[in-house]
């Protein structure tokens, strides 16, 4: 490809909006261009990486005996209701009406979409196992899009599928994909890590998350270096709720509490002695000891929040206006409307792990909450993932904790979709039976963003070699080597994915623009060879070069 005549459209400056590096770069480097919130347009330096993601991931499914199909992104709602999702996904699933005014969505997973086409299509035990697979876009109404294909709200997912006849196929189809996944970010070049993970709307009972290691990574993976055990923190360590067991527990009661805003109007209102109600609005979480995370205010803040209480683990108690400053909010943050779920660490209940929190509903609390049990299952996840307890639970040792980039996740389903959607085959006695289900997804888009993250410097972008948009960068600097650059342009051709600066530019210019996208190799027609005759070969990724003659140009790039 010649960049004459080329579409890279590289930018100087760093966009604004993007607040990690890899949005950065990728912005920068003429990858893509935001159409809306969380939807992007791929140029074609951008697609062509994607599709070499693509194409790892499609030649390690078809090896697996995966079957690739295309499913619709438009689906019918009557699917969603057969499985109940319809209501039960929330905000993220985005609905419309046809002009017939018939409801639909556009699929943010294929789990009724597949079920559907299996049931009808696949009768017998001799037809599995079967598992079928898709790369295509996916679309997630998520509520805060960010990082560009890190987090949108439309992006390329494989999705894959199992259907078997038992547990024991199950099982097996699970540990395949497993295998194959760890072959496919292998392949990608990236670090990475399997986890055991919370199963989420999808559903199911096992699952395993593929974890790209970076700190930018919106997930705290818990991992014991002595036994191996990891895991996301959403999932673990359960300290609270162990922690807490065996304590006394009152029953939930909720109380109107109007115009109560601060610790000192709840212990007014409620007539506790305000000593005892603990101004602090942040605790981490002890042994015995009733304290714990108790902040809680519209997502945005709290989001911010728990970031910087991750990074304050041995914080242990601080006042109310410390606690501003370090989270940055405004005094009025703390007002019934910034703080629209306010939790409260009781101290007034002595002893007791119970908790006055904000109902979440203007002017009431709920009293003798205890977040030992799943009474608010987010907060605990939040609260887990501020404070998450420092053991392993398998075998004791000290965790380790790190941040990861979910790019894949795999779900044991069972029957889940099959039962209530009546996907049945006929087993061998004949009898019918549920098919034995597996789902597992992969970010492919997201892979892209999680590589940049992992492999960039000041100058730009390193690509693994194997998902490099192109392997070589050839970079001419003198006019009066245009014969030579093109004889060398054709000679690389035949073996190399080859990008030619044949523009009409500054040395400088070219170098920026071709460290920006991250080609692994430069080989640079330049001085060295107009004075002996030597091109010279540059790696991008340490800057190390060498020197080589026309006629050994491909072996020493070998
Ligand atoms: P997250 O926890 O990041 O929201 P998820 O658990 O909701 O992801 P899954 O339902 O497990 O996602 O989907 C499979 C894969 O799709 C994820 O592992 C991730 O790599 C990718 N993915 C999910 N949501 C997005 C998104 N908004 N943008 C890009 N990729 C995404
Ligand atoms: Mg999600
Ligand atoms: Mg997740
Ligand atoms: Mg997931």
């Amino acid at each position: 490809m010649r960049m004459t005549r080329y579409f890279l459209p590289t930018l100087r400056e760093d966009q604004a909006s993007a607040e990690i590096i890899s949005h950065k770069l990728l912005l920068r480097g003429g990858f893509i261009r935001k159409v809306a919130s969380g939807i992007y347009n791929f140029l074609p330096i951008g697609f062509r990486a994607l599709k070499k993601i693509e194409n790892i991931v499609r030649a390690e499914m078809d090896r697996a005996g995966a079957l690739e199909i295309l499913m619709p992104m438009v689906q019918p709602a009557e699917l969603w209701m057969e499985t109940g999702r319809w209501q039960a996904y929330g905000k993220e699933l985005l609905r419309f009406k046809d002009r017939k005014e018939h409801d639909f969505c556009l699929g943010p997973t294929h789990e009724e979409v597949i079920t559907d086409l299996v049931r009808k299509e696949v009768r017998s035990y001799r037809d599995l196992p079967l598992i079928l697979y898709q790369i295509a876009p996916k679309f997630r109404d998520e509520i805060r899009p960010r990082f560009g294909l890190m987090r949108a709200r439309e992006f390329i997912m494989k999705d894959a599928y199992s259907f078997d006849a038992d547990e024991e196929g199950l099982e097996k189809s699970y540990q395949l994909m497993y295998e194959t996944y760890e072959r496919i970010f292998k392949n990608c070049g990236l670090k990475f890590r399997a986890v055991e993970a919370h199963t989420g709307a999808i559903g199911g009972d096992v699952s395993h998350e593929f974890m790209v290691l970076a700190e930018t990574g919106e997930d705290t993976l818990a991992i014991c270096s002595a036994c191996g055990y990891a895991s996301n923190v959403e999932l673990t360590p359960a300290i609270l709720g162990e922690k807490y067991q065996g304590e006394p527990k009152k029953p939930l009661e909720k109380v109107y509490t109007p115009g109560v805003r601060s610790a000192k109007d709840v212990a007014d209102y409620l007539g506790l002695p305000v000593s005892k109600i603990t101004k602090t609005l942040i605790y981490i979480v002890e042994e015995k000891e009733p304290v714990a995370v108790v902040l809680r205010g519209d997502h945005e803040v709290n989001e911010v929040k728990l970031e910087k209480i991750l990074s304050f683990r041995a914080f242990r108690m601080a006042r109310e206006d410390e606690i501003l400053k370090l989270i940055g909010a405004h005094p009025g943050f703390l007002g019934p409307k910034g703080l629209k779920m306010k939790v409260i660490a009781d101290k007034a209940l002595e002893g007791y792990p119970n908790f006055v929190i904000g109902a979440n509903e203007d002017e009431y609390h709920y009293l003798n909450a205890n977040l030992g049990e799943t009474f608010v299952p987010d907060l605990i996840a939040d609260v887990r993932k501020a404070c998450p307890g420092d053991l392993c639970p398998r075998c004791g040792a000290p965790l380790d904790f790190t941040k990861g980039i979910e790019v894949g996740h795999i779900f044991k389903l069972g029957t889940k979709y099959s039962s209530v959607m009546k996907a049945t085959f006929l087993d061998k006695d004949g009898k019918e039976k549920p098919f034995i289900m597996g789902c597992y997804g992969i970010g492919v888009s997201r892979v892209l963003s999680a590589t940049v993250e992992q492999n960039h410097d000041e100058n730009g972008i390193i690509f693994p070699w194997q998902i490099a948009p192109f392997h070589i960068a050839l970079i001419s600097l003198d006019k009066t080597l245009k014969e030579e650059a093109e004889k060398i342009y054709h000679k690389l051709q035949s073996h190399y994915e080859v990008l030619f600066d044949d523009r009409d530019e500054r040395p400088g210019v070219k170098f920026k623009d071709m460290d920006l996208v991250g080609i692994p190799l430069q080989v640079i027609l330049g001085k060295s060879y107009k004075e002996k005759g030597e091109i010279e070969i540059k790696i991008r990724k340490n800057g190390k070069r060498a020197y080589t003659k026309l006629d050994q140009l491909e072996e020493t790039i070998e």
